[in-house]
């Protein structure tokens, strides 16, 4: 198996099975992301205590990208501290629009490295981000 394969097999696999999938109320934030060229539409429930994401879920309907990367991007960022979610959106902001760069720490986010080949994809891939970045922000 290629490593494209295995990647193709990760994101499908998250897209049939999401994880942190539904409601959480209450909850700290609640923000709606829209993507209005691909129709992908998502709602982030993040609760966040002492600098922390305690919790987060998500929900909503979207591509298989957007539904994969909202759901890695909430395994990935439970349980961490607001700066280092902060860091990893940085860093998976620029592996999906910027020049080749050393992107082995975002370890499997780097199932969509390849989305850059597809500009309007990347779209997709980031909706969850900036979402939860934009949430983040709003707090501050
Ligand atoms: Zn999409």
């Amino acid at each position: 198996m290629s490593l494209r394969d295995l990647y193709q097999e990760v994101i499908l696999d998250h897209n049939q099975s999401p994880r942190n999938y539904g409601e959480l109320e209450p909850c700290t934030i609640r923000r709606d992301g829209d993507n209005p060229l691909c129709g992908d539409n998502i709602i982030l429930y993040l609760i966040i205590e002492d600098e922390k994401v305690v919790d987060i879920k998500f929900k909503g309907e979207g591509c298989a990208i957007t539904m994969a990367s909202s759901s890695m991007m909430t395994e990935v960022i439970i349980g961490k501290k607001i700066e280092e979610v902060e860091e990893i959106f940085e860093k998976f902001h620029s592996m999906l629009t910027e020049d080749e760069g050393d992107y082995e720490d975002l370890g499997k986010l780097k199932v969509f490295e390849g989305v850059k080949e597809f500009p309007a994809r990347v779209k997709c891939a980031t909706l969850s981000w900036h979402t939860m970045n934009n949430a983040i922000k709003e707090m501050e």
